[in-house]
């Protein structure tokens, strides 16, 4: 058996028949030289159905969710068709998908019939997109010559029960993966598991939150101590910003793994949040490219990335987020004001993406994703309901109209004047700055600014730095 690599094919990778097929090819390739593990998402869209199907289900309107399941049975009978053209196999993932499709129905007329959506529910009914595209990745790859079986990552990946933010538990996960995977991957057949999802020691289905395949990759990486991990993805790498909002980002070849966590937290979509944290301790390297263009070399994250080029290397942006107060100027007499607000929001595990206490301690600010908004505030009204009743704290409040931008570069440090001159250039655009933030690691400062401003913002940033330019 040869070094191993885990790839992972985001949603547009495996979009359609199309996509399958190329990703297929790629894993192909792979295959000749290397072991490989196969981590896959939904196809495109997908999960984002079968929420709003959730969601109708939770309304009362069971039509509604099980037109959207009639849908997307739909669409994956037409990828099965277009890519397996042995009879008997594709009668066996055609009943397979069926088994999984009738889960998602009876789970939607369950909850159509309570009105009542849990989280537990919702995970599965969210995982449906996986366990579907699985099964096809595999028959695509098995088309090209090359052995290969889906497996669903509730028999891999073992992680605590909360549901919708799910966290891996290392050591049983290495246990179950290298015993599940190893003997396949001696037979030369190819694993495609199922991004997304993981399971409790329960065996009960989680998941690790929206875009989590990127994390499932690397998880799965470090539990087979693999010799690297290669997320595909529809764009050429880690670019210097999200090129959907500024058109000349340019690929960066080389990048740390502190630079691309940084960015991953601060909204750059292109990685999950969490998908560093697996593989930094092994110092496995994880590379992004492109599957429509595999040619191209792609970004390489490692831990080398730290001594390549200075100053400012990308910028990124968070859109969905709101500022949270807590204040009043009663709250200065309040000694564990900050502490009881922060452990209410890690109470709900709410992520703080921000924070900032003005000095006379008048007002606490930080902000949350807009997703975790409503329960942060809802918790903390429940905190300080005395304190409230009372005017010790005067107000929580929110403002969802904002946005987080930050300026990333692990070499920033020691270069004055980056904060001064990203300052000033949004001065002179008329970018209006509500608050900012530069980590004591000083690989990154954030600001935030009205979420109308966020395109200028890192038009002028990209631009004042040169990003468009000059290689990294
Ligand atoms: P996948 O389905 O492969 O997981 P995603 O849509 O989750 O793909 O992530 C890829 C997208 O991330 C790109 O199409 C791009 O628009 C967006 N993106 C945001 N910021 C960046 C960035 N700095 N570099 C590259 N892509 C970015
Ligand atoms: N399919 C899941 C989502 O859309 C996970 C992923 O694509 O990474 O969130
Ligand atoms: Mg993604």
């Amino acid at each position: 058996m040869g070094p191993l690599q885990v790839m992972k094919f985001g949603g547009t990778s495996v979009g359609d028949a199309s996509c399958i097929a190329r990703a297929a090819e790629i894993v192909t390739q792979a295959a000749r030289k290397n072991a490989c593990v196969v981590v896959v998402s939904a196809m495109s869209g997908v999960t984002n159905r079968l929420i709003e199907a959730a969601r109708h289900a939770q309304a009362g309107n069971a039509a509604q969710a099980a037109a959207i399941l009639d849908a997307l049975t739909k669409q994956h009978e037409v990828a099965l068709t277009s890519l397996v053209f042995n009879d008997a196999d594709r009668a066996r993932i055609r009943q397979r998908m069926e088994e999984v499709m009738a889960e998602g129905r009876r789970l939607c007329e369950g909850t159509a019939l309570l009105r009542e959506l849990t989280p537990r529910t919702l995970d599965v009914i969210s995982s449906l997109g996986e366990r579907l595209s699985s099964p096809l990745v595999a028959s695509a790859i098995k088309g090209l010559g090359t052995m290969s079986k889906a497996i669903e990552a509730t028999e891999l990946i073992v992680t605590d029960a909360f549901h919708g933010s799910a966290e891996p538990q290392m050591g049983v996960t290495r246990e179950k993966s290298q015993t599940r995977l190893r003997p396949l991957l001696e037979k030369g057949i190819v694993p495609v598991a199922t991004g997304f999802i993981g399971a409790t020691a329960e065996g009960q289905l989680t998941t690790l939150g929206r875009g989590g395949s990127d994390y499932s990759a690397t998880i799965l990486g470090a539990a087979l101590d693999a010799e690297e991990v290669i997320i595909w993805t529809d764009v050429d790498g880690v670019l210097t910003a999200d090129p959907r909002l500024v058109p000349e980002a340019r690929t960066i070849p080389v990048i740390s793994y502190r630079e691309a966590a940084e960015l991953a937290y601060f909204g750059a979509k292109v990685l999950h949040p969490k998908t560093l944290n697996p593989v930094v301790q092994a110092a496995i390297p994880v590379w992004i490219r492109n599957s429509f263009a595999p040619e191209r070399p792609g970004t390489k994250i490692t831990v080398e990335g730290r001594s390549m080029g200075g100053g400012v290397k990308a910028l990124t942006a968070i859109r969905d987020v709101t500022l949270i107060s807590v204040g009043g100027p009663g709250i200065v007499g309040l000694p564990d004001v900050v502490g009881r607000t922060f452990s209410t929001t890690a109470e709900v595990r709410a992520s703080v993406l921000l924070i900032s206490q003005s000095s006379s301690q008048n007002d606490i600010c930080f902000i949350v994703s807009t997703a975790d908004a409503q329960r942060t505030v809802e918790a903390l009204r429940k905190e300080f309901a005395q304190d409230l009743a009372h005017h010790n704290v005067e107000h929580i409040t929110t403002d969802p109209n904002i946005a987080i931008v930050a300026v990333v570069g692990e070499n920033m440090r020691g270069i004055p004047g980056i904060a001064g001159r990203t300052f000033s250039a949004l001065g002179r655009e008329g970018v209006n700055l509500i608050a900012i933030a530069q980590g004591s690691s000083e690989s990154n400062i954030s600001f935030v600014i009205e979420e109308k401003t966020v395109k200028t913002a890192l038009m002028t940033t990209h631009r004042e730095f040169g990003l468009d330019a000059a290689p990294s």
